[in-house]
């Protein structure tokens, strides 16, 4: 008997119908002698919906607020799930993320687990229940209840899983498995039936948002087998497992992209040491998750520096490092938030040359221009006009022969 942890996205409860067949699929699992414990995250898009809702009411958001409204979207499917189960003759009961022991730091709206107290749990699997956890969300070490950043559902289900040491965490979502390229945008995509942790964990850096970035992470370091598939039609998806001699390396694995970010740039910067480290201090220091950086070679001793934000950091980007301009004597700042990423990843990059050649190619002979460019041995990444995006990774998908 396996004990498995399934979690269902928001398109797979996303309506009555649809909790129904999850609850069946619950039912046959459980009939088949697994024990089962399930993650739900918040029906269809209804955490947008409570998003829009706190904008319409607040210009400041307290996070503690907006936290304990987020929160009840998961609190709604799991209860119906329940229910629904219930109508199967199958022994439930929904736990919130506090009551099934996920405890994270105080860190409001993207608060990270420090630690997890399966004990509830584990007696309601060994008094025959399925517990089904509201995604999504734990109590902090205040005891304040927070949310684990979007997608987050996929880390409550991983968590869970390494805590109470699961054979398998299966994520249920509304495509087959991970694809080459997002299937909505590359229709000729395929699943890829198995995808190294190396190769995922780039994905989901990169845009391939099927999984939470920190999930993939958590599955990693806590040894737990992720199986990546689809709750309308069942079948075998994809496995992120460690990388082995038995797995043919692909040089390109997949096309990935993201249209989230914005591109700060500061000019005129005085080239000489510790004024990154003080740009970059500041913006920590105000939570800003900065990603790509670049900086230009310095000309009459100083220089350009280039940085990438989450959209929604950007006002406060742009606020930090306006503030510095005095002390560090920089000439200007200026932004763009209609950039975009577009990346291709692939293990077998490693020992292959001119794949980025082939790269910068297929964009250049599109008419489009590279504004900023990163790697990592199995990673390219091209910071592009948003506008370009789509059809870069429908060019490149085909350039690297991905539909075959
Ligand atoms: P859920 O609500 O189940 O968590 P998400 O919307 O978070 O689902 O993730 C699934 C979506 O991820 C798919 O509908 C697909 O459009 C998108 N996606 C992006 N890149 C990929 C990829 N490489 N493979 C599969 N899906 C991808
Ligand atoms: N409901 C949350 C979100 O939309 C968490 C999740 O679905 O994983 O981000
Ligand atoms: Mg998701």
């Amino acid at each position: 008997m396996a004990l498995i942890v399934q979690k269902f996205g928001g398109t797979s409860v996303g309506d009555a119908d649809r909790i129904r067949a999850v609850a069946d699929h619950v039912a046959r699992t459980r009939r088949a002698g697994n024990d089962v414990v399930v993650v739900v995250s918040a029906m269809g898009k209804s955490t947008d919906n409570l998003l829009r809702l706190a904008n319409d009411v607040s210009t400041v958001m307290p996070p503690r607020e907006l936290d304990m409204l987020l929160t009840t979207g998961e609190r709604i499917s799991m209860s119906l799930l329940c229910m629904a189960l219930a109508d199967l003759g199958v022994a439930a009961a929904s736990f919130t993320g506090s009551q099934a022991g996920i405890i994270t730091d105080t860190d409001h709206t993207k608060a990270k687990i420090l630690e997890i107290r399966p004990d509830r749990l584990r007696k309601a699997i060994d008094d025959g229940f399925v517990p089904v956890v509201a995604g999504f969300q734990g109590m902090s070490t205040d005891h304040e209840i927070t949310t684990l950043g979007r997608g987050g559902s996929d880390v409550t289900a991983v968590a869970l899983a390494a805590g109470l040491k699961a054979d398998v965490c299966e994520i249920y979502t509304d495509v087959t498995g991970v694809f080459t390229a997002d299937p909505r945008v590359v229709p000729e995509a395929h699943r890829i039936p198995r995808v190294s942790f190396d190769e995922m964990s780039e994905m989901a850096a990169t845009g391939g948002r099927v999984l939470m970035l920190r999930s993939v992470e958590f599955a990693r370091n806590h040894g737990v087998p992720l199986h990546v598939r689809s709750s309308f039609t069942w079948e075998p998806g994809t496995w992120i497992v460690e990388e082995d001699e038995t797995m043919e390396q692909a040089i390109v694995s997949a096309v990935t992209h993201d249209t989230s970010e914005a591109k700060v740039t500061v000019s005129g910067v005085p080239d000489r040491p510790g004024v990154a480290a003080r740009l970059f201090r500041a913006l920590a220091e105000e939570g800003v998750n900065v990603d790509m950086i670049v900086q230009n070679t310095s000309e009459d001793g100083s220089t350009d520096i280039s940085f990438t934000v989450p959209q929604g950091d950007l006002a406060t980007s742009e606020a930090t490092v306006e503030n510095l301009k005095e002390a560090l004597g920089f000439a200007g700042v200026t932004s763009d938030p209609s950039i975009g990423r577009v990346s291709i990843v692939g293990a077998g990059m490693k020992t292959h040359p001119g794949v980025t050649a082939t790269m910068f190619e297929t964009l250049a002979s599109n008419d489009i221009n590279i504004e900023m460019i990163s790697t990592s041995p199995i990673l390219i990444s091209c910071i592009i006009n948003q506008d370009h995006v789509e059809p870069a990774v429908q060019l490149l998908h085909a350039a690297f022969e991905l539909s075959k």
